[in-house]
């Protein structure tokens, strides 16, 4: 008697493309994968949450709906749309991007991985990102998520923060990639990252890969990927003052070249080894505006957290003395939303009771 012969499994990448397909989420640039929301939705992505991007993401297609829409954006605009999202920088070359797509590319986004790579702001992750989801290239995409499933599938010892090891994985996705739709190959490898390939307890019974999976068959979920430790993120203490002149006060804007630049805050800046905070402020806010103030009682103090340091600001309240104030715009506090300002200020309106109705 013959026995009838089982079909073969189908391989990873198949099983992979059917779980998306079954459990993938519903998401905004999903619904309609063209260049500029891909793009778009990529930059918010960076750094930031699926659930905090979606309706930073509708609110600035709803001011910004195409290229040439945000390339003649006024940038405080921008800036103000951004405000909450971090790394403001983003949102600054992404506009740059867009002048320069109307000004060379006709408005558009050119349609290849090598040409996107040409552009500014266009790493190899954003541009393989757009070339594969918006323009079917079979280029893959490795971030975070696809690093850590790609470790565990393969048992990767290499440290994942080595761009070598970004490298190896790109190389070794490509002949998948090539027989797959190439936007849901990628998106279901980032998806699968992000909901079942978790750094902690991933969900591996429920996992499309886990017959090919490497760290689930011996056990090593919990050691893959390696990953070099992080060094301690060093910490400043800053003070910054709450100027007041006829029920308005002194907001500074920073620099439009360096850090945050062009975001609007208080007046304020580094305390020095051994300085007492009230004359801090006096110092700084002096600096930052040209005013000689008097400084009064604490009236706040805000922790916050950038990619390379954290900060704790302690907040004084302040009359003007006298000075030439050339640089301060006097705000009431119904018009803290009139201005983009840093997380960080919008953090010292809240703990001082001034609201942002932002
Ligand atoms: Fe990750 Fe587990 Fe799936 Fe392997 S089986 S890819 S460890 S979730």
């Amino acid at each position: 008697m013959t026995v009838p012969s089982r079909s073969p499994r189908p391989a990873w990448p198949d099983r992979l493309i059917a779980w998306y397909r079954r459990s993938c989420r519903d998401l905004p640039w999903r619904r309609q994968p063209e260049p500029y929301r891909v793009w778009l939705s990529e930059i918010m992505l960076q750094q930031t949450q699926v659930d905090t991007v979606i309706p930073y993401f509708e609110r600035f297609l709803a001011v910004c709906p195409t290229i040439a829409a945000l390339a003649a954006a006024d940038e405080e605009q921008v800036l103000r749309l951004w405000q909450g999202l971090g790394y403001y920088s983003r949102a600054r070359r992404l506009q740059q991007t867009a002048q320069l797509l109307v000004r060379d590319y006709g408005g558009a986004l050119p349609d290849s991985f090598a040409a996107l790579r040409e552009l500014p702001g266009f790493g190899p992750y954003t541009a393989a990102a757009v070339a594969s989801i918006a323009f079917g290239e079979a280029v893959p995409v490795v971030d975070g998520n696809v690093l850590r499933v790609a470790a565990r599938l393969w048992a990767l010892e290499d440290d994942i923060a080595q761009p070598r090891t970004r490298d190896a994985v790109f190389a070794r996705l490509l002949p998948p990639i090539a027989d797959q739709p190439p936007g849901d190959f990628n998106q279901a490898l980032m998806e699968l990252g992000a909901l079942v390939c978790r750094p902690r307890c991933p969900a591996c019974l429920t996992c499309p890969l886990q017959p090919d999976c490497v760290a689930a068959a011996t056990g090593r979920t919990e050691e893959l990927p390696v990953k070099r430790p992080r060094k301690a993120v060093p910490h400043r203490l800053l003070a910054a003052g709450l100027v007041w002149r006829e029920r308005r006060f002194a907001v500074v804007r920073r620099p439009v070249a360096g850090m945050l630049g062009g975001l609007w805050e208080l007046p304020g800046g580094r305390v020095e080894e051994g300085e007492a905070l009230p004359a801090a402020v006096a110092r700084t806010v002096q600096a930052a505006t040209g005013l000689a103030v008097a400084v009064g009682a604490p009236c706040g103090t805000i922790h916050h957290a950038y990619s390379h340091f954290s900060i704790t600001q302690e907040l004084y309240g302040c009359t003007v003395l006298g000075g030439d104030a050339g640089a301060v715009r006097w705000l009431a506090p119904a018009e803290i939303g009139s201005l983009p300002f840093t997380g960080a200020a919008l953090k010292a309106f809240a703990a001082m009771g001034l609201a942002d109705p932002g």
